[in-house]
């Protein structure tokens, strides 16, 4: 079946999917954004909601084999940002409209940790009168950690699965206990029973990742009825394993960000009513990168809010995009382009994923 008439169809098949996947010539590219951006229309509007992201911690207990900040990794300078600067961001973030932060870091599951994190939600949520949405992104947990957070004022937890393809994950992960792809799987059953809204995402353009795996994906998505999605390219960092042993051998930065875009399109498309970002990935390997996610059905954008002296620190990957930037005029020149393709940036509202409450009915 041709491209124009899989479009056209109500419910896609693997087939199909891995079709579009697969396309490779700009015109039929263009009627899968086309497609994507006219469902995002129809699902979501011509609207964009922010999310300010606070990376509050570089220290992780971790290993992953890409990840500029895992935890073998010298190079890196560690930093815990304190509660009134963490709180301070919130403020700035608050009062700036967005209607919701995200919470991001190294894992850590130590039980101050786990204390600080709590605090710090119900710090924020006093301050602005449960005025934020508040997703965290601080790894895995167990589930009493996750229902303590739900419960002390986040909404909604990005876990990424990283690549459902098991064998994939285990090269990219150290084989050991603390990296189980079936561990990382129990975390989103167990996100879903505390109440949150879920999300999860994949890195595009892994070595050896093949458009099957990405299809797989999606399709994985799908099944878990996952609320939100936040993926982009894969991008080298050189002091890792991975970044070491995959220069100049994986797709081209052009090639990932085509992936990348296609993901948002085949995701947006395959799934309707889902949150999807445009990530800060996907601007780092073309700095138009996050309004061309918009246009391929993205509906989410993550400005930093990140104290730009800790910014530099965060690096999961090289080239990371903005790390000078100050959050006031990354705002203005954001939203600026944004409006320059159409597309309202909503201020004073959450924005929470239309799937959540609609799966939450049935
Ligand atoms: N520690 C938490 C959250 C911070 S890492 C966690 O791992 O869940 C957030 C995401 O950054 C990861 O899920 C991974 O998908 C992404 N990431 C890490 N290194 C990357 C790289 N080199 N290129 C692209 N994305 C990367
Ligand atoms: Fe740590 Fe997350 Fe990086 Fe893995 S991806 S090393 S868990 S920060």
């Amino acid at each position: 079946m041709n491209v124009k008439d899989i479009l056209n169809k109500e419910e896609l098949t693997k087939e199909d999917l891995l079709t579009l996947m697969k396309i490779d010539n700009k015109e039929e590219l263009q009627l899968l954004f086309d497609k994507a951006y006219e469902t995002k229309l129809k699902y979501i509007g011509n609207n964009v909601y922010y999310r300010g992201l606070v990376e509050f911690s570089n220290i992780c207990i971790k290993n992953c084999k890409y990840c500029g900040i895992r935890r073998e990794n010298k190079n890196v300078e560690r930093f815990f940002m304190t509660k009134e600067d963490i709180l301070k961001s919130a403020e700035w973030i608050y009062e700036n409209g967005y209607g919701s932060m995200a919470l991001q870091s190294g894992e850590r599951t130590d039980k101050e940790f786990i204390d600080f994190v709590e605090e710090i939600l119900k710090d924020i949520q006093k301050m602005t009168d449960n005025g934020l949405g508040i997703t965290l992104s601080v790894g895995e947990q167990t589930y009493e950690t996750y229902k303590k957070w739900r419960e002390a004022g986040a909404s909604r937890y990005l876990l990424r699965i990283e690549t459902t393809n098991k064998n994939l994950f285990e090269t990219i992960h150290p084989k050991d206990e603390l990296h189980s792809f079936e561990k990382r799987l129990q975390g989103l059953k167990d996100l879903k029973k505390a109440g949150y809204q879920v999300g999860t995402g994949v890195m595009i353009g892994l070595p050896g990742q093949t458009e099957e795996d990405l299809v797989n994906d999606v399709i994985f998505f799908k099944e878990n009825d996952i609320d939100m999605i936040g993926m982009g390219p894969y991008i080298l960092h050189n002091d890792t394993p991975m970044g070491q042993e995959f220069k100049g051998k994986i797709l081209s930065e052009e090639k990932r960000v085509e992936l990348g875009l296609k993901m948002i399109a085949i995701c947006r498309i395959y799934m309707k009513d889902i949150n999807i970002a445009a990530t800060t990935a996907l601007q780092g390997l073309d700095p138009m990168g996050r309004e061309k996610g918009v246009l391929a059905g993205a509906n989410i954008i993550m400005p930093s809010a990140t104290k730009t002296s800790e910014r530099v620190k965060y690096q999961l990957y090289n080239g990371k995009p903005g790390i000078n930037d100050d959050a006031e005029k990354g705002k203005t020149s954001l939203e600026k382009s944004l409006k320059e393709i159409g597309e309202n940036v909503i201020y004073g509202k959450r924005g929470d994923s239309p799937h959540f409450f609609s799966r939450n009915k049935k």
